[in-house]
């Protein structure tokens, strides 16, 4: 019987890991058991994420406001991209829809039409969250009573990733998760079945389990150390390794949305949150020395840095296996593809899902264990198709690095996706992916990919009606943003 749950590793995925589990579990015979060392520490920088992380916070049950206010947290429309096209050029990815889809096609065929013959020319005026974001501007959208009229804003979170392992922390003692300190230096197996018995601490301590979730980060301590699972090396496509990371102080008004802002080298993360900001420049080492990466973040900050630059080295790509055995890897220890879209802490979140929908009861059966690892690696895949396109197409060439990505092969799915677009202004994704079409629209139109065609559906209704139905939209949005505060406004008025 799987009845003993051990965690391996207190940051992010440990404790989101736990959490879940112990909301999910708790009551019944499983324990859960979370083993950190804080001499090893944690990564401590994921501080963005995307708004399905609103699912696994309403799973466990958390309020909103308790969890803004624990971790310092402030609201996220999109992300800015700046200088990724060309220098001095930005464009926005936004969340939530643009427009709304119209005769079983998207709404983008009909604006590509609406731009053809004349109209706007923008079509992020159609995104409420772009024109909220625009104007520095946030609330949640209070329910609305008869029939819907207004745009939904769709938001995630940027958070002090130390204060959300705390907070989640406090969620999983409080539901009986047992916390152990110490640093694990050795792993015991089952001669036969190669199972893992047991976790030995420094000092001689032993932690038995019948199920081991390695939350390790980069070592990858029992997927790796112990099991050798392998790992897809995906550094030819997204070549950046290294980051250095530091807070700087708050100045000027609180964005509502992340900035990424390329350099020569790789890029630059902002992330506004109430208390400080988060900067960190992600480089590949190949084209800049650690000491000209550290200045050049230190002089793109908009406030003075409030620590020592700190330094962090990856390698991107996905852990082949992430289960094997009675061991499965959830955050870093299972794969990595740099922090562009924010996507690490979602795909933490994915694995949790399914390790919940597959928990094991009696055995391990070793066809939900490939079942596992097919849709982890597809998870990963997915995402990175999406992060490659945003460095291959670039009209930069202004360093040896963006020359290498702007001319390096893009995987097949990639070249695919991108042709079609080209062609048809049509954008191929299957059900479960995680971008869905108005995210690859804004990247790919933002990047300067310019379709030449649109869907013929689109040409069914007469100019008169796509002139009605654009304006209904335009002001449908433009009402729903006149009526939200001021970011900043907001979060100090609810949560500070
Ligand atoms: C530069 C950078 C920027 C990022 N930005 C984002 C972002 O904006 N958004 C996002 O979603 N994600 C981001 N991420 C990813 C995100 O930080 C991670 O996915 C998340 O923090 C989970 O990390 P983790 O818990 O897997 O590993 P870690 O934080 O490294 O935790 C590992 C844990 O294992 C423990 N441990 C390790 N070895 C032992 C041992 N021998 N004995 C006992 N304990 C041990 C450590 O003490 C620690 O508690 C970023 C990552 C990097 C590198």
């Amino acid at each position: 019987m799987i009845n003993r749950v051990v965690v391996l590793g207190g940051g992010t995925a440990g404790w989101m890991t736990a959490a879940a589990l112990a909301k999910s579990l708790s009551g019944g015979p499983v324990s859960i058991t979370l083993v950190e060392s804080e001499a090893i520490g944690t990564v401590g920088v994921g501080e963005a994420t995307i708004p399905p992380i609103m699912i696994y916070n309403n799973a466990l049950g958390i309020s909103e406001a308790e969890f803004v206010r624990a971790t310092k947290a402030t609201f996220k429309l999109g992300i800015e991209f700046a200088n990724w096209k060309r220098k001095g050029v930005s464009y926005f990815h936004p969340f939530g829809m643009i427009g709304s889809d119209m005769d079983g096609i998207s709404f983008m065929h009909y604006w590509l039409r609406w731009r053809k013959n004349g109209g706007a020319a923008d079509f992020l005026n159609f995104n409420a969250e772009a024109c909220a974001a625009r104007e520095k501007k946030f609330a949640w959208v209070e329910e609305e009573p008869g029939p819907k009229m207004l745009p939904d804003v769709n938001y995630a979170y940027h958070f002090d990733a130390g204060l959300y392992a705390k907070f989640l922390r406090e969620f999983a003692e409080a539901r009986g998760v047992q916390r152990i300190e110490g640093a694990v230096c050795d792993v015991a197996q089952n001669p036969d079945s190669g199972d893992i018995t047991s976790l030995t601490l420094e000092g001689g301590r032993r932690i038995e389990g019948d199920l081991f979730i390695d939350c390790s980060g980069f070592r990858g301590l029992l997927i790796e150390k112990t099991y050798n699972a392998g790992y897809e090396d995906w550094s030819h496509w997204l070549p950046v390794d290294s980051a250095v990371a530091v807070p700087s102080a708050s100045s000027g008004e609180l964005l509502p949305y992340t900035r990424s802002i390329a350099h020569e080298a790789g890029w630059q993360w902002r992330i506004p949150l109430q208390h400080r900001v988060g900067n960190g420049y992600v480089y590949c080492s190949k084209y800049i020395t650690d000491d000209m990466a550290r200045s050049v973040l230190l002089n793109n900050l908009d406030g003075e840095a409030l620590a020592e630059p700190r330094y962090l080295r990856f390698k991107t790509g996905v852990r082949k296996k992430s289960w094997v055995n009675n061991c499965i890897a959830v955050g870093l220890s299972a794969g990595f593809l740099e922090p562009l879209e924010s996507t690490s802490i979602h795909l933490i979140q994915r694995a949790i899902h399914k390790i919940l929908a597959m928990f094991p009861r009696r055995t391990i059966q070793p066809c939900l264990v490939e079942r596992f690892n097919q849709e982890m690696y597809q998870e990963y895949d997915e995402v990175k198709d999406f992060l490659i396109a945003h460095y291959a197409i670039t009209e930069r060439d202004d360093s040896p690095f963006w020359q290498y990505v702007r001319n390096m092969a893009v995987p097949d799915s990639l070249r695919q996706k991108l042709e079609v677009f080209k062609e048809r202004g049509e954008v191929l994704i299957n059900k479960h992916d995680m971008f869905r079409e108005t995210s690859w629209f804004s990247v790919l139109m933002g990047q300067g990919v310019e379709p030449e065609g649109y869907h013929p559906v689109a040409d069914t209704i007469s100019d008169e009606q796509l002139r009605m139905r654009m304006t209904h939209i335009r002001h449908a949005v433009e009402k729903r943003v006149s009526m939200l505060p001021k970011h900043g406004d907001f979060v100090k008025k609810h949560y500070m």
